[in-house]
């Protein structure tokens, strides 16, 4: 099948294979997360799937250009067929074939989000059957995405863990509302995704904070470096204010905290009419709440972290022995909870979310069927 118009009209007339999966992309969280996530395990599992109501309770329901790149994304990594694949579309019908790996280039055209197309098609080409190079063009350093050095640094050493060797480097930054970022990232596969337990962070080890500025004063960057240090009583030499190439305008800051077991990335973002000082005072308050729970795993890597170690215990092979695993993490957020939903339905895995019993951190293990 190929992703012509006249190939997905045949979709439309085709009945529905027995396997094929239909999603309430409004139920829970509601938002792109769905989309994508319903794309990844589809792409892994062969398994033909239908999101419906997409984005339904958003200001701009239906799919946004970075979703719209992660559907083409996904046809493109299979040659699959595909439905209702347009902007604002409510609904869109995947029916995956096997994945082909190799040289991709994916534009999302505006500054969405490059990382969340990446989410897309990456859990299917690590596992492949030979190597990937993408190309992802688009916003690196977006609220409510995972920004490049999260993905570099807090994600990617995770899915590493697990087998593959997947490498990312930044070439520009993309900020909203500009874009024009760019990034590549380097897929050798494993045929089988390992698990891991994660239940301590083990000491910390180094500790940074970078503030970035791309076409504003640097003063913007020096104010926020400041800011965190003064927040959370670190030296100065942790800190480092840097003026960076952009498209356009843009302001993030970063903390990076590498403990023995795991690191992570809080970042927040500089917006026009909230001062420097704010911004930095948001990043060192998640920093603070993240390093007091005692927890490895934050909030948004907790969410990421669901779907590969869900198809670790979803594979079989003849490492069944470390298939799926658990990790401790902060109080889950509601994207994760939709998550572990859509991860149940579509794995039919088991997966159990324990709390503590001071409510400030849980323990989620995903397990074979
Ligand atoms: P959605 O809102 O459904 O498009 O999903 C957003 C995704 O971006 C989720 O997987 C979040 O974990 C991730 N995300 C949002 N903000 C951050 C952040 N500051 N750092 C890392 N990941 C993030």
């Amino acid at each position: 099948m190929s992703t012509t118009g006249r190939s997905a009209r045949r979709l439309d007339r085709a009945p529905l294979m027995t396997n094929h999966l239909r999603i309430d992309g409004s139920y829970g969280e509601g938002g792109g997360q769905i989309v994508r996530s319903a794309l990844a395990l589809s792409l892994v599992t062969g398994r033909p799937v239908t999101v419906d109501n997409i984005r339904a309770g958003r200001p701009r329901p239906g799919l946004m250009r970075q979703h719209l790149t992660a559907v083409r994304a996904a046809v493109e990594i299979c040659a699959g067929a595909v439905m209702g694949a347009r902007l604002g579309s409510l609904s869109v019908t995947f029916e995956p074939r096997p994945v082909r790996p190799g040289s991709y280039c994916f534009r999302v055209g505006t500054a969405g989000s490059a990382a969340l197309v990446l989410q897309t098609v990456l859990p299917a080409l690590a596992i492949a059957g030979s190597p990937s190079q993408l190309t992802l063009q688009g916003g690196t350093d977006n609220p409510w995405a995972p920004p490049f050095d999260f993905l570099q640094q807090a994600f990617l050493p995770l899915l590493n863990r697990m087998g593959p060797r997947v490498t990312a480097s930044l070439e520009r930054r993309g900020f909203y509302p500009a874009g024009g970022g760019q990034f590549t990232v380097t897929v050798e596969p494993c045929a089988q995704l390992a698990g891991f337990q994660l239940h301590d962070r083990g000491p910390l080890v180094a500790h940074a904070v970078r503030a970035l500025v791309a076409n504003l004063p640097r003063q913007i960057a020096d104010r926020e470096v400041r800011t965190v240090l003064a927040k959370l009583g670190w030296d100065a030499p942790c800190g480092t204010a840097e003026q960076v190439t952009a498209h356009g305008r843009g302001n993030v800051v970063l903390v990076e905290l590498h403990s023995q077991h795991v690191s992570e990335v809080f970042t927040g973002f500089g917006r026009l009419g909230v001062r420097a000082e704010h911004v930095a005072a948001d990043v060192a308050r998640q920093v603070t709440d993240y390093l007091e729970s005692g927890a490895p795993v934050g909030p948004y890597l907790a969410d990421q972290l669901l779907l590969p170690l869900g198809v670790s215990a979803w594979q079989t092979g003849a490492a069944d022995r470390h298939r799926g695993g658990s990790f401790c993490t902060v109080p889950l957020t509601r994207h994760a909870l939709t998550h572990i939903d859509l991860l149940r339905r579509f794995l039919e895995i088991d997966i159990r979310v324990a709390a503590a019993d001071n409510g400030k951190t849980c323990c989620v293990s995903l397990l074979p069927p």
